[in-house]
């Protein structure tokens, strides 16, 4: 069995864009705006401003309260819309529960939305349209698997969970790769024996080690996106020790999926820059 380091391939791309960025000459930048004290979002947000930083980018922090109204939120991502100094805009999930995350997210101008979740890119990736800005976690899947060297056309895909940042792009994305794609989730029936079936196991349905070594076909590439804290120790969907006895390829948790989201934001935010910097000549 090969792991699949998605530190290490993280480390690549943020060098890459580090050369990019110094080519460009301007500092892309990246405005994210947090609603709250959700302690894990905070980690997150500082994770992300770190790496953006050490890759040569502006990461700016709009911090709203807790109680903020919908209205406060929409004049400020509005002002972010208008600034032509920010390339690229996150809300940072999950917001207050007054606060609605899908009106939230209609809020960001589309060519800033750098983490792929509003409807004209959704609509793009679906599509198969190549600008598309497509969510950081299952493009950071597409780079892990594509890293392996296995072919994907052909290939039945199975992916744990339909989330809209996950699951759902995820399956178009593989989709455009020309795999088979099977999308499974809590209603699922004989969800074991689907799994099986799986040249490629994606599990992301937060569920501390439910994948067990009876999931997976022998060979399969497995990729474990979940992060659950399990008596304070980080662990994915999948058991890794069982599935370490079948697959050929498997991402560990932490070191996996983690760092190639903030990698495909970063790259993500470098694009939306180049392209607003190509569309104001
Ligand atoms: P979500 O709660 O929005 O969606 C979970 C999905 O999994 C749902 O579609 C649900 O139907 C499905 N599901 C839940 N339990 C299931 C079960 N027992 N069997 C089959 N399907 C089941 O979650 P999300 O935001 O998509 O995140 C999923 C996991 O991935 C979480 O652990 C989250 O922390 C992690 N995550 C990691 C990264 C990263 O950068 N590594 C990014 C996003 C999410």
């Amino acid at each position: 069995m090969k792991i699949i380091d998605g530190r290490e391939l993280a480390r690549q791309i943020r060098e890459k864009l580090k050369l990019r960025i110094e080519a460009l000459g301007v500092q892309p930048r990246l405005a994210v705006v947090l609603a709250g004290d959700d302690y894990a979002s905070q980690v997150y947000v500082r994770n992300k401003r770190k790496a953006a930083e050490e890759t040569g980018m502006v990461c700016e922090v709009h911090h709203l309260s807790a109680e903020a109204s919908f209205d406060e939120l929409a004049a400020l991502v509005d002002g972010l819309n208008r600034n032509p100094s920010v390339h690229g805009i996150i809300i940072q999930m999950p917001l207050p529960l007054h606060l609605n995350n899908n009106e939230a997210l209609r809020l960001i101008d589309e060519a800033k939305d750098v983490d792929g979740f509003g409807i004209r890119n959704a609509g793009l990736l679906m599509q198969n349209q190549v600008e598309a800005v497509v969510p950081a976690t299952p493009k950071g899947v597409l780079v892990m698997l594509k890293s392996t060297g296995v072919n994907l056309a052909g290939k039945h895909a199975v992916i744990i969970g339909r989330s809209n940042i996950v699951g759902r792009p995820l399956a178009c994305l593989l989709l455009n790769q020309d795999c088979t794609v099977t999308v499974t989730h809590t209603l699922t029936e004989n969800i074991e024996n689907i799994a099986r079936q799986a040249d490629i196991l994606v599990a992301a349905c937060g569920c501390p080690k439910l994948v067990k070594e009876s999931w997976i076909k022998e060979g399969a590439v497995v990729i474990d996106v979940g992060i659950n804290r399990v008596d304070g120790r980080l662990c994915g969907d999948v058991d890794f020790d069982e599935a370490a006895a079948k697959a050929a390829f498997l991402s560990p948790v932490p070191g996996g999926v983690g760092p190639m989201t903030i990698a495909m934001l970063l790259e993500n935010t470098c694009e939306a820059c180049e392209k607003q910097l190509r569309e104001r000549k």
